[in-house]
This record gives structure tokens, C-alpha cells and sequence, in this order.
């Protein structure tokens, strides 16, 4: 039997420039350093250093499995690298996903995201690598929805006989920490009345019946990990593609449609999902809007295969941006007229998110400074 890879994508923000824009060159060359030794030492198969916004990403493929400690470990040792060249530079918010001093086995709970799949590489394998900022996990459920549930988006759901076998979806929720797994399309009905509500359930993981692990996104709920307010997930997302499971073009069809989802500025504004090239996810109106980058690359002999000629040297890659063409425009200058009417209504619901979601408030105080006034009516 072939041995199986795995592709593991571990995120932080570790420090910004300005703000949350965008981390110095400097922290992603030592991250690369790190993971480019680790090449040399065999642990990884390769890598690739990128980032959305203000979000670092490691990018990494290996032998070892899901949540494995030694990768793990490169990982949270990479950010705290990062994180002390962000702390000489005097950088915002330096080492703010890093919840703990010290590593403890698996970077999920200590701040970073993660969403990592372990599969038996295929002839052919195009995966695409999705990266979002200022945004929680649930942002990923209605462009799933519609890839993995709806053949009006996902033809091949109809006419292609793999597809139309159906899939299991994992959904948690994020505030109990309890998963299910359901069968779509047996149980669609009651799967969309969960992810409806998006301050409370993700899809976690998408298995197809044949094919095997389909999606997978990274749920770490940051807010509520660290009890107090330090940032949005900004999750991200692997997506294997073709030969069974939805197209590329299916799987990226969703984000034409900027849905609102809550994060932004301060975490706590409804803002219109913006899909943009790497280079163009600086946050750069009321720090957002929200941003979505679309990486594709090819899983070949348990490395990374981009536009790069083969054999180039472990972490150079040249990825497809799929969101870099003008074709975007219109979805992004939408995205825009949008996100300045939500900001319009304020801090008025529903430009700002419902009380419970809010990351900070006064109004606890502000209640009990006016509670010898407050009159029955
Ligand atoms: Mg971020």
C-alpha cells in the first residue's frame, strides 16, 4: 500500500506592521530557515511560507500523520521566532496568538490554527489552499455548503457517478466543544439548520464516500481559548480537488457571493468577504474588510508542486493565486460597496455583531452604573 502524506497548515499572528497588516519579511525568512532545516533533517517533505493579512502561514507536507508533536513543535517554534523578530522591531501585537510560554504537544489550544489531512496521494492531486483574515471559522460553512451539498453550484454532484455518492460532514461547535457527523444529502435539511447559525457551528471536516477526507478547516475559537479578547481565527482550509470531488472551478464558484461574515475591525463588525491575491490582503479599509486568498498547488510524491519547475529546492514555490485576476473585480468592488454600508449603521446591530459575540463591551459597567436609576416601567 502507498504510504499516505500529509498536508498540514499551521497559522498565526505572531506581529504586524502599522497595525494588523501584514508581518515583516524578516519573520517569515526565519520561519523559512527553520522549516527548510527540518527539510534537511527529514522530518518534513516540504514547505511553503506565505500569509494573509496580518496571518503567518506554514504550509508544511510529511509522513507522520495528523498532530503529530515533532511537526507541531517546528510549528510553535517557528512562530516564536517570528514572534521575537517582531518583538526587536517594536511590532504590533508581537507573539499575540502564542498563549503560553512553552510548547505542550499540539499548537491546537495554545493560539495557532490548524487544519492538517492525512491522505493516499492520488495519480493526480490538485489541492486548493484557502487563507482568511479577520474572520471566524463558521465563514467557511456556506461556500461549503453550496461546493459539497449543491448541485446547482456542483454539477458534478449530478453527472459524475463518485459525486454523486455524497458525504459525511463534521460540524462542531465551537462554544461546547462537541462534534457529529452527518450524511449529506441523506440529512442536508437538518445539516444547514446547525450551520445556519454561525456564531455556533463550523464544518470541521468533509469525508467523501470513496475518495476519503475531502475539506478540512481549522475551528480553533481563539476568543474563547484565551477567555479574553485576543484576535479572530482566521481560519484556513485544504480542499482536495477533481477525479471524484468537486472541480476546481466548483470549489471556488462560492466565492463570488461576499457573504457577510463577522470579524473585521476590533472582531466584532459584520463585514463582506473581500477574495484577493496574497499580495493585495493588507487590510487596508476600517482594517478589513475581511479577506479570503486562494492558493492552488499540486500534492506530487508527497511534496508541493506549484508553477516552480520540478525539483526546485524545498519552501520556492509559485503557487496559482486564484484570486489575483481581474475576473475578481467585481466581486471585490461589491465586496467594497457592501462592507461601507454595513459601516454605516455604526455601532448599531447589525453593522456590529449580537452582544454575546461582541469581543469587548462597556455595557456590563454601563448597566451597573445606572442600576439605582432603572425604574420599573
Ligand atoms: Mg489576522
Amino acid at each position: 500500500m502507498p504510504e499516505k502524506v500529509t498536508v498540514s497548515l499551521i497559522k498565526a499572528d505572531v506581529g504586524s506592521i502599522a497595525g494588523h497588516s501584514r508581518p515583516h519579511p524578516r519573520m517569515m525568512e526565519v520561519a523559512s530557515e527553520m522549516l527548510g532545516k527540518a527539510v534537511r533533517d527529514g522530518l518534513l517533505n516540504d514547505y511553503y511560507v506565505t500569509r494573509c493579512g496580518d496571518d503567518m502561514q506554514l504550509l508544511m507536507t510529511h509522513r507522520k500523520g495528523e498532530n503529530n508533536r515533532e511537526v507541531h513543535e517546528l510549528a510553535w517554534n517557528a512562530f516564536m521566532a517570528a514572534a521575537n523578530e517582531a518583538k526587536k522591531m517594536h511590532l504590533y501585537a508581537a507573539g499575540q496568538d502564542l498563549l503560553s510560554d512553552a510548547f505542550s504537544g499540539n499548537v491546537r489550544g495554545q493560539g495557532p490554527g490548524a487544519a492538517e489531512m492525512e491522505f493516499e496521494e492520488r495519480p493526480t492531486e490538485p489541492m486548493l489552499v484557502f487563507m482568511a483574515d479577520k474572520c471566524g471559522p463558521s465563514a467557511y460553512s456556506l461556500p461549503i455548503s453550496k461546493i459539497f451539498m449543491d448541485p446547482f453550484t456542483t454539477t458534478g454532484l449530478v453527472i459524475d457517478p463518485r459525486a454523486h455518492l455524497g458525504y459525511d460532514i463534521e460540524i462542531v461547535d465551537v462554544v461546547d466543544h462537541k462534534k457529529v457527523l452527518m450524511s449529506s444529502p441523506a440529512e442536508l435539511y437538518d445539516i444547514l439548520a446547525l450551520l445556519g447559525d454561525t456564531t455556533r457551528y463550523a464544518v470541521k471536516r468533509v469525508i467523501h464516500r470513496s475518495v476519503g477526507i475531502a475539506a478540512v478547516v481549522s475551528t480553533e475559537k481563539l476568543n474563547i481559548l484565551a477567555g479574553k479578547y485576543v484576535g479572530k481565527d482566521d481560519p484556513v482550509m485544504l480542499v482536495r480537488c477533481q477525479s471524484g470531488l468537486p472541480a476546481v472551478g466548483e470549489v471556488l464558484q462560492p466565492f463570488a457571493f461576499p457573504q457577510l461574515v463577522a470579524g473585521w475591525m476590533r472582531g466584532s463588525h459584520y463585514g463582506a468577504w473581500y477574495p484577493c491575491a496574497v499580495d493585495q490582503s493588507d487590510p487596508t479599509y476600517h482594517d478589513g474588510p475581511p479577506r479570503v486568498c486562494s492558493l492552488g498547488i499540486q500534492i506530487t510524491n508527497g511534496k508541493i508542486q506549484g508553477c516552480e519547475a520540478p525539483g526546485s529546492k524545498p519552501g520556492d514555490h509559485k503557487p496559482i493565486d486564484y484570486f489575483a485576476g481581474r475576473e475578481w473585480d467585481i466581486v471585490r468592488n461589491k465586496a467594497m460597496e457592501i462592507s461601507i454600508y454595513m459601516r454605516g449603521h455604526g455601532p448599531f446591530m447589525p453593522g456590529i455583531v449580537s452582544p454575546e459575540e461582541l469581543e469587548y463591551t462597556t455595557r456590563p459597567d454601563i448597566l451597573k452604573k445606572l442600576e439605582p436609576r432603572m425604574q420599573p416601567l
